[in-house]
């Protein structure tokens, strides 16, 4: 088992497997974003690899995210893989659901339990605005593919003033109503690149709930008010789902935090909102043996800072939210 200076067990890894995407969220990235070439990423072999020895070190869950994970060639092949590593009890991944349609099945079959899908609103228009790129349908058809597949779904809605926040977060919350389907809304956090921008347009959950809670009644909480994973849970009279809220600002929960992040250039990212890093990928190409890599995880997992700064405007200017995966 794998605990850090602070007495917590970390057992989950993030891995993102491209900094590339196919959309350009306002909330994520500037729109002309640049990408590392394939060769500065992690090749298949060597991202198994490291996933195996996390496995031994005690890591049981593991989620593929990115940039946008679904881009990444043999994608179904590694979480194949994954799946079958000893000691692995989920896997799951984050996506934009644009490529979901036609791999959900496949993912499924490989051996992937949960997908998490961003969708920040239902509306055509506003979905254009907010992704740069995207079409809504595709994503809808996506996440329809996920349910007939049999894949747990996560909805991960971020709100933006001026992009989505005309009824947007109701309606999003509404599909719970009838589907048996987690929606989030993930308070938007500031990191490199356009920091300034996430700073001003954030809502934050109290005005989120306010909102839901007019549209659509109150919102009870579940699990006796414990966090699910890092998300605060309510449900809305007799939805057959459940409405989180992810606030690492307004209602930070880094005690609880179990996680690391494996970054597609092989860098282990200690705190999502931390510049913290250790380089995995450098030692790995010049030949370190297992021995020596798993040490040598097993002290950056010792390391792992407390959490975030944010609350004295500390932001980790060194990577945009696309490079670490979220
Ligand atoms: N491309 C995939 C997707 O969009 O789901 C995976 C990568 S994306 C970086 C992972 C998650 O981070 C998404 O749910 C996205 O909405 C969220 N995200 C991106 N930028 C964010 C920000 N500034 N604050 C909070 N969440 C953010
Ligand atoms: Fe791409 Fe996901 Fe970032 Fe949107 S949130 S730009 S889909 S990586």
């Amino acid at each position: 088992m794998a605990t850090d200076q602070h007495g917590r067990t970390i057992n989950y890894l993030r891995v993102s497997l491209t900094d590339a995407c196919n959309l350009r969220c306002v909330y994520c990235m500037p729109e002309h974003m640049t990408f590392r070439p394939g060769s500065a990423l992690l090749q298949d072999d060597e991202l198994l690899m490291l996933i195996g020895l996390f496995a031994e070190l005690g890591f049981e869950k593991i989620r593929f995210t990115g940039g946008e994970p679904t881009l990444r060639r043999n994608l179904v092949e590694l979480i194949r893989t994954t799946a079958n590593t000893p000691g692995i009890k989920s896997v799951g991944l984050t996506t934009n659901g644009i490529l979901l349609d036609y791999l959900a099945r496949p993912l499924r079959d490989a051996g992937l339990d949960r997908v998490n899908v961003s969708l920040d609103t239902l509306d055509e228009a506003r979905f254009r605005q907010i992704t740069r790129w995207g079409n809504l349908r595709d994503v809808l058809a996506g996440i329809e593919a996920a349910e007939r597949a049999g894949l747990r779904i996560k909805i991960n809605a971020v709100p933006v003033h001026g992009f989505n926040d005309n009824g947007d977060a109701a309606e999003l919350a509404r599909l719970t109503l009838d589907r048996n389907w987690q929606v989030r809304f993930i308070e938007m956090m500031p990191l490199g690149g356009i920091a300034q921008f996430q700073q001003a347009n954030v809502i934050t959950e109290a005005q989120l709930r306010q909102r839901i809670d007019t549209a659509l009644g109150p919102l009870a909480p579940e699990n006796n008010g414990q966090l699910d994973g890092e998300a605060r849970v309510y449900r809305l009279k007799g939805a057959k789902g459940t409405v989180g809220f992810i606030s690492p600002v307004s209602n930070p929960f880094c005690a609880g935090c179990n996680r690391l992040r494996l970054l597609a250039d092989g860098i282990l990212r200690l705190c999502l909102l931390r510049e913290n890093e250790v380089d995995l990928g450098k030692p790995l190409r010049a030949g370190w043996s297992r021995d020596r890599l798993s040490k040598l995880i097993r002290e950056s997992v010792h390391q792992k800072p407390w959490g975030h700064g944010l609350a004295d405007n500390s932001i980790a200017l060194n990577r945009a939210m696309s490079e670490i995966g979220g």
